[in-house]
């Protein structure tokens, strides 16, 4: 028989919700019980104490205790570009592609890839984040790569959704390697309780309509397509002038663009563009600070959500830190506007269409929220509430203290995997000292690489 834990003496946010004033989510004094990997009971922490007195106790310590946190769009293959020197100025997007992450993906071997995704996994759980959808490229080793990160995902205890960049950039035969690795992957993986598969493809202007036609028709029926859209210009002028079409319009003259395609970015696209979107039931995925980073712009997600998109929220490899993802995506809102006020009537939902969409691909229909039977996903911010804290005023809570402080425990389905911030599946001083000897090697490969990528591999 599992132990019974009861993690208490903090304020519980039992879920997030697009208006936090509908239902009462907020305890203070609240505590949550788990056995196994489910949540027994959510409650107020005197009345489950004496239901549960053999319970092991967990001390929040005056913090947020939150469902786990769910990251739409990651890289964990960035890892190790941390202080990368890609030897010029970067001056437009496809200068930040072709001469650092191309290059950056072709230098990978297996084991500086298996070292970046433990070092971003050992980040997530840092920050409270419990499920993650991973988007890989590793053209040199193709084969097996999303084996090299589900190994890892599976021995932290995470949940995860992984695939790998079809893109023809490289050629047409690396193309089609790629879709032979995502159609192993979803195979293998369609029985596994917390990682799945689904079609990598990098984005429009680097896939050719052969490529597309195949995927379309080869992905099992239930898989969906992992996708960038429209994060630069350049991907929406060099879709139309090679095919004909914008990226959006060629997902759906393929059929790809449905309720399990993720698109991140959707930063230039059209309205007739969200407007199918919105009617397949495809899901934006916003990325405020790789944005900002790539000086790419900005999407409007309140004015995609207006429109009917499901807009949801990413870091894009840039970190593993929801919260403060969030907080970028309220704050480049309000500058964008120019408007002290905006941001508080949809950027909430955010966090709320993660769940929602992390749902589609676990058969879990409580994922993302604490209540009797759903996933012990929880996480503790060691963020005490100076004020009072109730469902009118989270967000406020989440984006001004939240956001800022750091995760004193996560637990994913019941099992702890850091404790007083002590890390307990996974060594990332040890990952790090082994990255750090590994990295001089990685580098000087990445110098070696060739520039001039051709997007199409002609
Ligand atoms: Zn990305």
């Amino acid at each position: 028989m599992s132990e019974t834990f009861l993690l208490g003496n903090g304020v519980v946010v039992a879920g997030f919700s697009a208006s936090c004033i509908v239902k009462p989510q907020v305890i203070p004094g609240g505590a949550v019980v788990w056995r196994g990997e489910r949540v027994l009971a959510v409650g107020l922490e005197s009345d489950l104490r004496r239901a549960y007195p053999g319970a092991r106790f967990l001390d929040a310590r005056g913090g947020l205790i939150l469902p786990g946190l769910i990251n739409l769009h990651h890289h964990f293959y960035s890892a190790l570009a941390r202080g990368l020197d890609p030897g010029a100025r970067l001056r437009t997007f496809t200068e930040v592609l072709d001469r650092l992450w191309w290059r950056l993906d072709r230098a990978l071997d297996p084991e500086t890839l298996r070292l970046s995704a433990l070092l971003s996994v050992a980040d997530c759980i840092r920050w409270g984040c419990t499920t993650v959808f991973d988007h890989h490229a590793s053209p040199s080793c193709i084969a097996g790569s999303l084996d090299v990160i589900a190994d890892v995902v599976d021995a932290s205890g995470l949940s995860a959704v992984l695939c790998y960049e079809v893109t023809d950039r490289n050629g047409h035969d690396q193309a089609r390697a790629g879709i032979e690795e995502n159609l192993r992957f979803i195979r293998q993986q369609s029985g596994h309780p917390r990682i799945r598969g689904v079609f990598g493809l990098h984005a429009s202007f680097t896939l050719r309509d052969t490529t597309l036609a195949e995927v379309a028709e080869r992905r099992p029926g239930q898989a969906g397509c992992h996708i960038h859209a429209a994060e630069d210009p350049l991907d929406v002028e060099a879709s139309r002038r090679a095919f004909g079409l914008g990226p959006v319009e060629r997902l759906e003259r393929f059929g790809l663009l449905d309720d399990r395609c993720l698109l991140a970015h959707g930063i230039h696209l059209e309205t007739t563009d969200y407007a199918s979107i919105a009617n397949h039931g495809a899901v934006l995925v916003h990325n405020p600070e790789s944005n900002a980073n790539n000086g790419v712009g900005h999407l409007d997600a309140v004015n995609a959500a207006k429109q009917g998109c499901l807009v949801g929220i990413g870091t894009d490899g840039m970190s593993s830190a929801m919260l403060r993802a969030l907080r970028a995506a309220f704050l480049t809102h309000r500058a964008r506007r120019t408007d002290p006020g905006a941001g508080f009537e949809v950027l909430p939902e955010l966090l709320f269409n993660n769940a929602r969409v992390a749902r589609r691909f676990f058969d879990e229909p409580l994922l993302g929220e604490l209540a009797p039977g759903a996933p012990a996903d929880v996480i503790v911010v060691d963020a005490p509430a100076p004020t009072p804290v109730g469902p009118e005023n989270l967000f406020g809570h989440l984006v001004y203290g939240a956001s800022e402080a750091p995760v004193r425990h996560t637990i994913a389905r019941g099992r702890v995997l850091l404790e007083d911030y002590c890390h307990r599946t996974l060594d990332p001083v040890e990952a790090a000292a082994r990255a750090r000897e590994l990295t001089p090697p990685l580098w000087k490969r990445f110098g070696e690489m060739n520039c001039g990528t051709n997007f199409l591999g002609e």
